[in-house]
């Protein structure tokens, strides 16, 4: 399953290959952990895990990480997995984030257990939970300001201070904070503590705040509440609710467990989960915090959540990058306790990988030039098979119209060619793909003495695109019949950022990559792209991976946004290394030069 796994390193960017193929590679430490605690029967030997995001932006890579983790760990293990947003921080959430999320989820492949849950959906039991903290007196209100509490917090090296209100009687506090729920003190006059000890060394220990009041509309229960759980309270707590056996979460959560533990415990909440933490993903050449990404967004450097640049779900879906794709990349990535940064062409040679498999061919020139076959009827015209895709004979083959006039890519002709350029070049015989074998007879220049025109004999004889004779030559380039061709918008993205940690020395959007798209009017591709719909995804051979775009794309006006282009700088990488790059990939690479 995982080739290259436990990428961790110590913060720079991760180039080390996994084991071979076909060995097997050891558990991950959370499978371990999950597999030991059923060998034990913990839990029966049920395993429930839950993703949950917080609906205040959209969904990244990194989160994809964490899906597939959760998703798959449920899955191996004959287990459940839930999605269960973490609404209690009303004042940046919204539905749109909600719905966005969940078709993320769903388009990449998994399935939640039941109907969508919410931390708001159990704000009732969380706040019985908070009556019996104070209760049993691990809880009481502070009348504290919020700069107080923060004054008398202390810091590593000095504990903190107990706050006058921390010796409130349980009856005083349960007044207070039925009061507090009842809507009588205005915001920020009080919140309610954990009461666990000051001079803790764990921060999180020192008296942490579990409830505030806000007076916000929430997305979900309205104006029903005018008090608001803090994450950690909650969290733990719905958990331990919704029975999820492991919880698994990012490193900066560590020091956060003897708290989560806490408030599961002494809330006496019957059901007890284990929060085990991994390393975020982190991917060069980009960021991956919804803080960050909605700066993007709002300042207006890309045009919105879903541009094709950006790292989340929804802007990986629309630049053509497959959901099979990003599991690979995340199962591939692997989950350990070290946080690293990973080499963004690991993910785009995922990406090149399952396209290369899965893509049906078209041809298609981005910068045409035009190519007369001289000895091609004027008026004829002739319909040749193409293959679909060379990595799949069940996709067939299909017919692309042949004229006297076609149009090539400029950069495939030279007037006077250094040495190991084979391309078309006067006297020098080239495969068109498919096609013939021609011979380049003369070429056209305009007043400025850009060229204007290529000319060429064929090879009545290769029709097809091999010689009868074996002649072999040296280039084969793709075409179109011009007359039959579609003007096509082309989008061709490069990475977002110019630098490979963005941010690292400064303003991250100083390192945004000003051409970091280029849109080409210029392209003209084979009449089948009429066939694509919004989303299809296609090679264009020698180019690139595409996909017509989910927003702009029709038939007759094709918009096609570049995914990845067939450099795989990752399988030069692996090389350097001596990692095994697939084989499938290398058959790739040697279609491409043919
Ligand atoms: P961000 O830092 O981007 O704002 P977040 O952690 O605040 O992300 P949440 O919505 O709280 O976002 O995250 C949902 C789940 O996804 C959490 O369990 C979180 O640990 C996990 N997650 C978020 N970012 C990453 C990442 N880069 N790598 C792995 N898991 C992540
Ligand atoms: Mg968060």
């Amino acid at each position: 399953m995982n080739e290259a796994r436990s990428m961790e390193g110590d913060g720079d960017t991760i180039h080390r290959p996994g084991p071979a193929p076909g060995t097997d590679p050891p558990l991950d430490f959370i499978r371990t952990i999950v597999a030991a605690d059923r060998a034990a029967g913990k839990h029966d030997g049920r395993v429930g895990t839950r993703f949950p995001p917080e609906p205040n932006g959209f969904l990244h890579v990194g989160h994809a990480k964490s899906i597939v983790l959760n998703f798959g760990v449920a899955a191996e293990n004959g287990g459940t997995c839930n999605l269960r947003y973490d609404d209690t921080n009303p004042a940046k959430e919204e539905t749109l984030y909600v719905e966005s999320i969940a078709a993320d989820v769903r388009w990449l492949g998994y399935h939640w257990e039941g109907p969508r849950k919410f931390a708001s959906d159990y704000f009732d039991r969380l706040y019985e939970f908070a009556e019996t903290l104070i209760r049993r007196g691990r809880a009481y209100v502070d009348s504290l300001s919020a700069e107080e509490v923060r004054a008398t917090r202390g810091t590593l090296e000095t504990p903190g201070t107990e706050s006058p209100y921390r010796n409130r009687t349980v009856e005083e506090n349960l007044d207070l904070f039925r009061r507090m729920r009842a809507g009588e003190f205005p915001d920020g006059t009080h919140v309610l503590r954990a009461r666990i000890d000051m001079s803790s060394g764990n921060l999180n220990l020192r008296d942490p705040t579990l409830y505030r009041i806000r007076r916000l509309r929430h997305h979900r229960t309205g104006d029903d509440w005018c008090i608001y759980p803090m994450y950690d309270f909650a969290h733990a707590l719905s958990d331990s609710i919704e029975g999820i056996t492991h919880s698994l979460c990012t490193l900066e959560f560590e020091d956060h467990r003897p708290l989560y533990d806490w408030c599961v415990a002494e809330s006496r909440a019957e059901f007890v989960p284990r929060q085990i933490e991994f390393s975020r993903l982190n991917v060069s050449y980009t960021v991956l915090s919804k803080r960050r990404l909605l700066r993007l967004v709002s300042e207006g450097h890309v045009s919105g959540w879903d541009d094709p640049r950006m790292p989340t779900i929804a802007g990986l879906r629309r630049r053509g990058v497959p959901p099979a794709a990003i599991r690979t990349f995340c199962e591939r990535v692997g989950v350990a306790k070290r946080d690293s940064t990973v080499d963004i062409a690991l993910l785009e040679h995922a990406v090149r990988e399952e396209l290369n498999r899965t893509s049906p061919r078209l041809m298609g020139v981005l910068d045409p030039v035009r190519l007369v076959v001289e000895n091609y009827p004027e008026n004829a015209e002739d319909t040749l098979d193409a293959v679909n895709n060379p990595e799949d004979p069940a996709a067939g083959a299909r017919q692309v119209p042949f004229s006297r006039e076609l149009l090539i890519e400029r950069a495939d002709f030279m007037e006077d060619p250094p040495r190991k350029f084979y391309r078309l070049s006067p006297g020098r015989e080239v495969r068109l793909r498919y096609a013939y074998l021609v011979t380049c007879t003369g070429f056209t220049k305009d007043a400025d003495g850009r060229v204007q025109e290529v000319r060429c004999r064929l090879d009545p004889e290769s029709r097809g695109g091999d010689a009868p004779d074996g002649r072999r030559v040296r280039a084969t380039l793709h075409w179109v019949s011009a007359r039959h061709a579609v003007p096509a918008t082309v989008r061709l993205y490069d990475r977002l950022f110019r630098v490979e940690h963005p941010g690292r020395d400064g303003d991250f959007l100083k390192d945004l990559n000003p051409d970091s798209m280029r849109v080409n009017s210029d392209a003209r591709i084979e009449p089948s792209v009429r066939d694509l719909s919004p989303g299809d995804r296609i090679q264009l051979e020698r180019l690139g991976y595409f996909v017509a775009d989910s927003g702009d794309h029709q038939p007759e006006s094709p918009v096609l946004n570049r995914t990845v282009s067939l450099r795989d700088t990752w399988a030069r990488i692996a090389k350097r290394v001596g990692a095994p790059a697939s084989g499938r990939h290398r058959a790739g690479a040697r279609n491409r030069r043919r």
